[in-house]
Protein backbone atom coordinates (compact mmCIF):
# COMPACT_ATOMS: atom_id res chain seq x y z
CA UNK A 1 0.00 0.00 0.00
CA UNK A 2 1.36 3.43 -0.78
CA UNK A 3 2.11 5.09 2.46
CA UNK A 4 0.21 8.34 3.12
CA UNK A 5 1.90 11.21 4.56
CA UNK A 6 0.35 14.71 6.45
CA UNK A 7 2.62 17.49 6.39
CA UNK A 8 1.67 20.87 8.10
CA UNK A 9 2.48 24.14 6.82
CA UNK A 10 2.49 22.49 3.65
CA UNK A 11 2.13 25.99 1.65
CA UNK A 12 5.39 27.08 3.79
CA UNK A 13 8.56 27.42 2.91
CA UNK A 14 10.02 24.22 4.69
CA UNK A 15 6.70 22.46 4.47
CA UNK A 16 6.16 23.18 0.32
CA UNK A 17 9.88 21.80 -0.38
CA UNK A 18 8.85 18.31 1.74
CA UNK A 19 5.90 18.14 -0.12
CA UNK A 20 7.83 17.47 -3.22
CA UNK A 21 10.10 15.11 -1.65
CA UNK A 22 7.68 12.64 -0.45
CA UNK A 23 5.88 13.28 -3.51
CA UNK A 24 9.02 12.54 -5.22
CA UNK A 25 9.92 9.24 -2.64
CA UNK A 26 6.44 8.23 -4.47
CA UNK A 27 3.92 8.95 -1.13
CA UNK A 28 0.42 10.40 -1.11
CA UNK A 29 0.61 13.71 0.46
CA UNK A 30 -1.74 15.24 2.55
CA UNK A 31 -0.81 19.42 2.80
CA UNK A 32 -2.54 21.34 5.61
CA UNK A 33 -2.21 25.08 6.36
CA UNK A 34 -4.19 28.30 7.48
CA UNK A 35 -1.76 30.36 5.14
CA UNK A 36 -1.53 32.75 7.79
CA UNK A 37 2.27 33.02 6.41
CA UNK A 38 2.19 30.40 3.55
CA UNK A 39 1.51 30.56 0.10
CA UNK A 40 -0.44 28.08 -2.10
CA UNK A 41 1.99 29.12 -4.83
CA UNK A 42 4.31 27.42 -3.00
CA UNK A 43 2.43 24.28 -4.08
CA UNK A 44 0.11 24.90 -6.88
CA UNK A 45 2.07 22.95 -9.06
CA UNK A 46 1.17 19.75 -6.92
CA UNK A 47 -2.64 20.47 -6.79
CA UNK A 48 -3.18 18.53 -10.54
CA UNK A 49 -1.73 15.42 -8.77
CA UNK A 50 -4.08 12.52 -7.60
CA UNK A 51 -1.66 11.64 -4.72
CA UNK A 52 -1.92 15.27 -3.63
CA UNK A 53 -4.57 16.91 -1.66
CA UNK A 54 -4.44 19.88 0.20
CA UNK A 55 -7.04 21.50 3.68
CA UNK A 56 -7.18 24.74 4.33
CA UNK A 57 -7.32 24.31 7.95
CA UNK A 58 -5.49 25.92 11.31
CA UNK A 59 -4.33 22.72 13.41
CA UNK A 60 -4.56 24.79 16.68
CA UNK A 61 -8.38 23.95 16.22
CA UNK A 62 -9.15 19.75 15.91
CA UNK A 63 -7.59 17.82 13.29
CA UNK A 64 -9.74 15.75 11.39
CA UNK A 65 -7.88 13.73 8.55
CA UNK A 66 -9.83 10.63 7.03
CA UNK A 67 -7.98 7.39 6.11
CA UNK A 68 -4.76 6.16 7.36
CA UNK A 69 -1.70 8.18 7.58
CA UNK A 70 1.88 6.56 8.31
CA UNK A 71 3.68 10.08 9.34
CA UNK A 72 2.73 13.17 10.21
CA UNK A 73 5.27 16.22 10.29
CA UNK A 74 4.34 19.12 12.01
CA UNK A 75 5.89 22.05 10.22
CA UNK A 76 3.25 24.95 10.48
CA UNK A 77 4.37 27.76 12.35
CA UNK A 78 5.47 31.41 11.78
CA UNK A 79 9.67 31.32 11.74
CA UNK A 80 10.89 34.73 11.40
CA UNK A 81 11.62 37.16 14.40
CA UNK A 82 9.45 39.77 12.61
CA UNK A 83 6.37 36.94 12.46
CA UNK A 84 6.07 36.19 16.08
CA UNK A 85 6.47 39.95 16.84
CA UNK A 86 3.45 40.61 14.93
CA UNK A 87 0.94 37.64 15.79
CA UNK A 88 2.57 35.80 18.62
CA UNK A 89 -0.62 34.18 20.24
CA UNK A 90 -0.71 32.18 17.02
CA UNK A 91 2.57 31.29 17.20
CA UNK A 92 2.42 30.09 20.85
CA UNK A 93 -0.75 28.17 19.58
CA UNK A 94 0.45 26.29 16.65
CA UNK A 95 3.75 25.08 19.41
CA UNK A 96 1.40 24.05 21.68
CA UNK A 97 -2.85 23.29 21.24
CA UNK A 98 -1.22 22.41 17.28
CA UNK A 99 0.92 19.69 18.23
CA UNK A 100 -1.14 18.36 20.92
CA UNK A 101 -4.12 17.93 18.34
CA UNK A 102 -1.64 16.45 16.45
CA UNK A 103 -0.29 14.10 18.53
CA UNK A 104 -3.56 13.09 19.42
CA UNK A 105 -4.12 12.29 15.47
CA UNK A 106 -0.82 10.37 15.23
CA UNK A 107 -2.09 8.00 18.17
CA UNK A 108 -5.31 7.32 16.44
CA UNK A 109 -4.01 6.70 13.14
CA UNK A 110 -0.24 4.73 14.50
CA UNK A 111 1.27 7.24 12.43
CA UNK A 112 5.37 8.35 13.41
CA UNK A 113 4.86 11.89 13.99
CA UNK A 114 8.28 14.48 13.07
CA UNK A 115 8.19 18.02 14.66
CA UNK A 116 9.99 20.75 13.62
CA UNK A 117 12.19 22.18 16.21
CA UNK A 118 14.69 25.21 15.87
CA UNK A 119 17.97 26.36 16.63
CA UNK A 120 15.76 28.99 19.23
CA UNK A 121 15.64 25.97 22.14
CA UNK A 122 19.02 27.50 22.67
CA UNK A 123 18.37 31.29 22.97
CA UNK A 124 20.88 33.05 22.81
CA UNK A 125 23.46 30.31 23.45
CA UNK A 126 26.45 29.90 26.11
CA UNK A 127 27.57 26.56 24.45
CA UNK A 128 29.44 26.87 21.15
CA UNK A 129 29.03 25.26 18.47
CA UNK A 130 25.36 24.08 19.86
CA UNK A 131 25.39 20.53 20.75
CA UNK A 132 21.97 18.81 21.25
CA UNK A 133 22.70 18.17 25.30
CA UNK A 134 22.93 21.67 25.72
CA UNK A 135 19.49 23.55 27.44
CA UNK A 136 19.71 26.72 26.37
CA UNK A 137 19.36 30.54 27.25
CA UNK A 138 16.21 31.57 26.65
CA UNK A 139 14.62 34.68 27.79
CA UNK A 140 10.91 33.40 28.12
CA UNK A 141 9.21 36.92 28.05
CA UNK A 142 11.26 38.35 25.47
CA UNK A 143 9.94 38.83 22.27
CA UNK A 144 11.41 35.60 20.75
CA UNK A 145 10.16 34.02 24.05
CA UNK A 146 6.80 33.07 21.95
CA UNK A 147 8.53 31.04 19.52
CA UNK A 148 11.33 29.89 21.50
CA UNK A 149 9.19 28.73 23.96
CA UNK A 150 6.39 27.57 22.06
CA UNK A 151 9.15 25.47 20.58
CA UNK A 152 10.51 23.95 23.73
CA UNK A 153 6.76 23.23 25.30
CA UNK A 154 6.60 20.91 22.24
CA UNK A 155 9.34 18.97 22.18
CA UNK A 156 8.84 18.16 25.98
CA UNK A 157 4.84 17.10 24.57
CA UNK A 158 6.16 15.30 21.94
CA UNK A 159 8.90 13.62 24.28
CA UNK A 160 5.94 12.99 26.75
CA UNK A 161 3.53 11.06 23.96
CA UNK A 162 6.24 9.17 23.10
CA UNK A 163 7.61 8.01 26.87
CA UNK A 164 4.06 7.77 28.02
CA UNK A 165 1.91 6.40 24.78
CA UNK A 166 4.75 4.84 23.12
CA UNK A 167 4.02 6.93 20.35
CA UNK A 168 6.45 7.00 17.48
CA UNK A 169 8.32 10.45 17.56
CA UNK A 170 11.14 12.41 16.12
CA UNK A 171 12.37 15.60 17.26
CA UNK A 172 14.48 17.42 14.34
CA UNK A 173 16.21 21.22 15.18
CA UNK A 174 16.31 23.06 12.70
CA UNK A 175 19.10 25.81 11.87
CA UNK A 176 19.07 28.86 9.34
CA UNK A 177 17.67 27.57 6.11
CA UNK A 178 17.28 29.47 3.38
CA UNK A 179 16.07 28.81 -0.38
CA UNK A 180 13.31 29.30 -3.19
CA UNK A 181 10.02 29.36 -1.37
CA UNK A 182 11.48 31.82 1.27
CA UNK A 183 9.14 34.83 1.51
CA UNK A 184 10.66 38.07 0.44
CA UNK A 185 9.36 40.23 3.30
CA UNK A 186 9.06 38.01 5.78
CA UNK A 187 12.32 40.10 7.16
CA UNK A 188 14.64 38.04 7.74
CA UNK A 189 18.10 38.49 7.08
CA UNK A 190 18.92 36.60 3.80
CA UNK A 191 15.03 37.69 2.21
CA UNK A 192 15.82 41.27 3.43
CA UNK A 193 19.36 41.94 1.94
CA UNK A 194 18.30 40.41 -1.66
CA UNK A 195 15.33 42.25 -1.58
CA UNK A 196 16.85 45.45 -0.66
CA UNK A 197 19.59 44.60 -3.62
CA UNK A 198 17.03 44.33 -5.84
CA UNK A 199 15.25 47.32 -4.77
CA UNK A 200 18.33 49.44 -4.66
CA UNK A 201 18.59 50.17 -1.27
CA UNK A 202 20.51 50.02 1.52
CA UNK A 203 21.55 46.74 3.38
CA UNK A 204 20.23 46.87 7.10
CA UNK A 205 22.63 45.48 9.24
CA UNK A 206 21.57 45.04 12.70
CA UNK A 207 23.81 45.77 15.31
CA UNK A 208 27.20 46.07 14.61
CA UNK A 209 26.68 42.63 12.44
CA UNK A 210 29.82 40.91 14.67
CA UNK A 211 26.66 38.61 15.53
CA UNK A 212 26.99 34.76 13.80
CA UNK A 213 24.55 32.47 11.80
CA UNK A 214 25.04 29.58 9.88
CA UNK A 215 22.94 28.99 6.82
CA UNK A 216 21.84 25.85 5.43
CA UNK A 217 20.51 25.00 1.36
CA UNK A 218 16.99 23.93 1.84
CA UNK A 219 17.81 20.91 0.00
CA UNK A 220 20.20 19.49 2.34
CA UNK A 221 17.77 20.43 5.17
CA UNK A 222 15.82 18.32 3.68
CA UNK A 223 17.75 15.18 2.92
CA UNK A 224 18.52 15.41 6.67
CA UNK A 225 14.77 15.36 7.68
CA UNK A 226 14.28 12.91 5.48
CA UNK A 227 16.73 10.26 7.18
CA UNK A 228 15.98 11.64 10.48
CA UNK A 229 12.32 10.52 9.79
CA UNK A 230 13.47 7.11 8.43
CA UNK A 231 16.29 6.39 11.33
CA UNK A 232 15.01 4.66 14.69
CA UNK A 233 16.44 8.42 16.45
CA UNK A 234 13.58 9.52 19.39
CA UNK A 235 16.46 12.22 20.98
CA UNK A 236 16.54 15.38 19.50
CA UNK A 237 18.89 15.89 15.91
CA UNK A 238 20.59 18.91 15.02
CA UNK A 239 20.43 19.88 11.10
CA UNK A 240 22.04 22.85 9.84
CA UNK A 241 25.61 23.42 8.16
CA UNK A 242 28.19 24.26 10.42
CA UNK A 243 29.70 27.23 8.12
CA UNK A 244 29.43 30.36 10.24
CA UNK A 245 29.92 33.58 9.14
CA UNK A 246 28.88 36.73 10.84
CA UNK A 247 25.69 39.24 9.33
CA UNK A 248 28.70 42.29 8.40
CA UNK A 249 30.08 39.61 5.97
CA UNK A 250 27.26 38.09 5.14
CA UNK A 251 25.78 41.36 3.36
CA UNK A 252 29.06 41.71 1.68
CA UNK A 253 28.66 38.51 0.20
CA UNK A 254 25.10 39.66 -0.82
CA UNK A 255 26.61 42.77 -2.20
CA UNK A 256 28.79 41.22 -4.34
CA UNK A 257 26.37 38.23 -6.11
CA UNK A 258 24.18 40.74 -6.83
CA UNK A 259 26.13 43.27 -8.14
CA UNK A 260 23.92 45.94 -6.18
CA UNK A 261 26.05 49.67 -5.95
CA UNK A 262 23.95 50.27 -2.45
CA UNK A 263 26.21 50.09 0.92
CA UNK A 264 25.81 48.80 4.59
CA UNK A 265 23.62 50.78 7.09
CA UNK A 266 23.39 49.88 10.62
CA UNK A 267 20.50 49.70 12.85
CA UNK A 268 19.95 49.09 16.23
CA UNK A 269 19.89 45.50 17.47
CA UNK A 270 16.98 43.73 17.98
CA UNK A 271 16.17 42.32 21.88
CA UNK A 272 17.74 39.17 22.74
CA UNK A 273 19.16 38.56 19.04
CA UNK A 274 21.57 35.78 18.95
CA UNK A 275 25.12 36.40 19.47
CA UNK A 276 26.32 33.31 17.82
CA UNK A 277 24.72 30.19 15.97
CA UNK A 278 26.51 27.29 14.72
CA UNK A 279 24.97 23.75 14.91
CA UNK A 280 27.54 21.14 15.67
CA UNK A 281 26.20 18.07 13.36
CA UNK A 282 27.87 15.40 14.81
CA UNK A 283 25.32 13.27 15.84
CA UNK A 284 23.66 13.62 12.61
CA UNK A 285 26.97 12.39 10.62
CA UNK A 286 26.96 9.32 12.59
CA UNK A 287 23.36 8.44 12.88
CA UNK A 288 22.25 9.29 9.83
CA UNK A 289 25.00 9.05 7.89
CA UNK A 290 24.22 13.05 6.70
CA UNK A 291 25.94 16.63 5.85
CA UNK A 292 25.32 19.47 4.00
CA UNK A 293 26.49 19.02 0.35
CA UNK A 294 25.62 22.83 -1.21
CA UNK A 295 27.82 25.87 -0.91
CA UNK A 296 26.53 28.83 0.65
CA UNK A 297 28.00 30.25 -2.83
CA UNK A 298 26.32 27.91 -4.87
CA UNK A 299 22.83 27.84 -2.57
CA UNK A 300 22.65 31.63 -2.86
CA UNK A 301 23.30 31.81 -6.61
CA UNK A 302 19.45 29.29 -6.83
CA UNK A 303 17.84 31.22 -4.74
CA UNK A 304 18.80 34.92 -5.79
CA UNK A 305 17.68 33.08 -9.39
CA UNK A 306 14.52 32.81 -7.54
CA UNK A 307 13.81 35.96 -6.12
CA UNK A 308 14.75 37.62 -9.01
CA UNK A 309 11.74 36.07 -10.92
CA UNK A 310 9.58 37.03 -8.70
CA UNK A 311 7.04 40.27 -9.51
CA UNK A 312 7.56 43.75 -8.68
CA UNK A 313 4.43 43.44 -6.81
CA UNK A 314 5.78 40.83 -4.70
CA UNK A 315 8.93 43.22 -4.47
CA UNK A 316 7.46 45.80 -2.91
CA UNK A 317 4.50 44.51 -1.04
CA UNK A 318 4.15 44.80 2.51
CA UNK A 319 3.22 41.84 3.73
CA UNK A 320 2.53 42.33 7.59
CA UNK A 321 -1.06 44.45 6.93
CA UNK A 322 -2.25 41.18 6.25
CA UNK A 323 -1.67 39.97 9.14
CA UNK A 324 -3.88 42.59 11.37
CA UNK A 325 -7.02 40.72 11.24
CA UNK A 326 -5.54 37.96 13.38
CA UNK A 327 -3.51 39.51 15.88
CA UNK A 328 -6.27 39.59 18.51
CA UNK A 329 -7.24 36.11 18.07
N1 LIG B 1 19.47 40.95 10.47
C1 LIG B 1 20.09 42.06 9.93
N2 LIG B 1 19.40 42.80 9.01
C2 LIG B 1 18.14 42.51 8.59
C3 LIG B 1 17.51 41.35 9.14
C4 LIG B 1 18.21 40.59 10.08
O1 LIG B 1 21.24 42.36 10.26
O2 LIG B 1 17.58 43.25 7.77
C5 LIG B 1 20.21 40.13 11.45
C6 LIG B 1 19.45 39.80 12.72
O3 LIG B 1 19.57 40.81 13.68
C7 LIG B 1 20.12 38.51 13.15
C8 LIG B 1 20.53 37.86 11.83
O4 LIG B 1 20.51 38.89 10.85
O5 LIG B 1 21.28 38.78 13.89
C9 LIG B 1 19.61 36.74 11.38
O6 LIG B 1 18.30 37.22 11.46
P1 LIG B 1 17.04 36.42 10.97
O7 LIG B 1 15.85 37.28 11.25
O8 LIG B 1 17.24 35.96 9.59
O9 LIG B 1 16.93 35.10 11.85
P2 LIG B 1 17.37 34.66 13.32
O10 LIG B 1 18.50 33.74 13.07
O11 LIG B 1 17.79 35.86 14.14
O12 LIG B 1 16.17 34.01 13.88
Amino acid sequence: MTKRVLITGAAGFLGSHLCDRFIKEGYRVVGMDNLITGDLRNIEHLFPLEQFEFYNHDVSRFVHVAGPLDYILHFASPASPIDYLKIPIQTLKVGSLGIHNLLGLARVKKARIMIASTSEVYGDPTVHPQTEDYWGNVNPVGPRGVYDEAKRFQEAMTMAYHTYHGLETRIVRIFNTYGPRMRLNDGRVLPAFIGQALRGEDLTVFGDGSQTRSFCYVDDLVEGIYRLLMSDCVDPVNIGNPDEITISEFAEEIIKLTGTEQKVVYKDLPKDDPKQRQPDITKAREILGWEPKVSREEGLKVTYEYFKSLSTEDLYKKEHKTFEKYIQA
